[in-house]
């Protein structure tokens, strides 16, 4: 059993990780940069570590760093939350080694994943419908060129290591595919150190819309329906909402069943998210993330589990607390990220919080890690809480969110809550017809 898990990350997510050691008797060990010693997981873990200076890669993507602090305080496991190390294959064949249980999937299964390329392959032959596109990597210019034109366009030249959003470019038609192709080789390097690019037909309206799956390691696996990801700005979700506004049960159930039996033949471990382009009623798969999505709590609301819980559960080698049947669906869940950004340029926006008061009631839910007084570092990335809210159907929740985000006070810093209030009032979000370019569109009229 897992008496100590060690939380490799910080903020909002590492604090949710540190409630659900609690409430299973489990102890949790905190590590933190010299920028975060004031920071509310560190206050909240039982123990804590400083693993470096503030520089990312100094201290939370530091491996000998995070390794240490998991022996001096003897942590028989970590969880990595997302971003930082929770998709490195590597760290997670390093903590094989030590014998640390990493409590996610296997390193073969980060490093399928983590491949565009190979996750597409992978995908394909288990049956999960692809977005028509190149055949692997598309080596030179000239093969560009013919994939592009025998795909038709307008396509998207796409990063195989891509993540974030970066790396990407769309060419509309010949006369740009070769910018696209020369561009989106040249960031991808830049990125990732890996130039390898492949092409997609370009989706013209789809939504994005995600299917959550767990698997047991030893071939069992449900599906917890979709998530509606479509309000994006520079290919970054900012709201989130469950279940989604064009699915219905029965498309629910097939797609789900599809993801849930794909991962299941592959002895998949844990918490996983299979993500689609959605257009004209049909699926396009085009990525899955090998992690907890920092959107999962509007799953847990409308199925009512405690997914943290579940993939402590399953790196102890327990089976599932759930069977598909199990899982029944109830009401609506929405969510916003608030980032500390200045509007309307999304400019980073860190600095000291004068006074947070958080909004409350029935079916609100909460996840932060800042406090009155407390400083935002400018080191990090600036998401600094998420307002979660269920209600018995879409209008429920709409209603509540609108009463929670007037409830809601941030001061002394500029975030984007003021950005939601606004799109409250808009008939599309009201009616849930929105697809991934519909936010863009909206910036740009009303804040550009
Ligand atoms: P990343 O790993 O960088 O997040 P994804 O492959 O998940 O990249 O794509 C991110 C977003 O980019 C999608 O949610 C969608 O908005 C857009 N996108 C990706 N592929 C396509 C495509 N083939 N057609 C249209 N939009 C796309």
């Amino acid at each position: 059993m897992i008496e100590k898990i060690l939380i490799a990350n910080r903020g909002e997510i590492a604090l949710r990780v540190i409630r659900a050691c609690r409430e299973m008797g489990i102890r949790s060990v905190a590590v933190h940069s010299t920028a975060d010693s004031d920071a509310m997981h560190v206050r909240m873990a039982d123990e804590a570590v400083c693993i470096g200076p503030p520089p990312a890669q100094q201290s939370y993507l530091s491996i000998p760093a995070i390794i240490s602090a998991c022996e001096i305080t003897g942590a028989q496991a970590i969880h990595p939350g997302y971003g930082f190390l929770s998709e490195n294959a590597n760290f997670v064949q390093i903590l094989e080694d030590h014998d640390i249980t990493f409590i996610g999937p296997t390193a073969e299964h980060i490093r399928i994943m983590g491949d565009k390329i190979t996750a597409i392959e992978t995908m394909k032959a288990l049956g999960v419908p692809c977005v028509p596109g190149s055949e692997g990597a598309v080596p030179d210019l000239a093969a560009a060129r013919r994939v592009a034109a025998e795909i038709g366009y307008p396509v998207i030249v796409k990063a195989t290591a891509g993540g974030g959003g970066r790396g990407m470019k769309l060419a509309l038609n010949e006369d740009e595919i070769d910018t696209a192709f020369q561009t989106a080789r040249a960031e991808a390097k830049a990125a990732f150190g890996n130039d390898e690019v492949y092409i997609e037909k370009y989706l013209q309206r789809p939504r994005h819309i995600e299917i959550q799956i767990f698997g047991d390691g030893k071939g069992r696996a449900v599906h917890l329906g979709e998530r509606d990801c479509s309000l994006q700005r520079r290919h970054q979700k900012v709201f989130e909402e469950a279940p989604g506004p064009e699915i219905d049960a029965e498309t629910r159930a097939r797609i789900g069943r599809i993801c849930a039996d794909a991962v299941a033949s592959i002895n998949y471990a844990g918490a996983g998210t299979i993500e689609f382009l959605y257009e004209d009623g049909e699926f396009y798969f085009i990525e899955m993330n090998t992690r907890l999505q920092v959107e999962h709590p509007v799953t847990e609301a409308v199925f009512g589990v405690d997914l943290v819980r579940e993939q402590i559960r399953v790196a102890e080698g327990l089976p599932m607390s759930f069977t598909q049947d199990d899982l029944e669906l109830n009401g609506h869940a929405i969510e916003v990220r608030i980032n500390a950004e200045r509007l309307p340029d999304f400019s980073p926006s860190p600095g000291r919080i004068t006074q947070y008061h958080a909004p409350g009631g029935l079916g609100v839910r909460i996840d932060s890690a800042i406090y009155d007084g407390y400083t935002i570092p400018p080191h990090y990335d600036s998401l600094i809480g998420k307002l979660i809210v269920h209600g018995r159907d879409r209008k429920e929740a709409l209603a509540r969110l609108k009463r929670a985000l007037n409830e809601l006070i941030v001061d002394g810093v500029d975030t984007t809550i003021p950005l939601f209030r606004e799109l409250l009032e808009e008939p599309d979000i009201l009616a849930g017809t929105y697809n991934i370019h519909w936010l863009e569109k909206w910036l740009e009229s009303n804040m550009g």
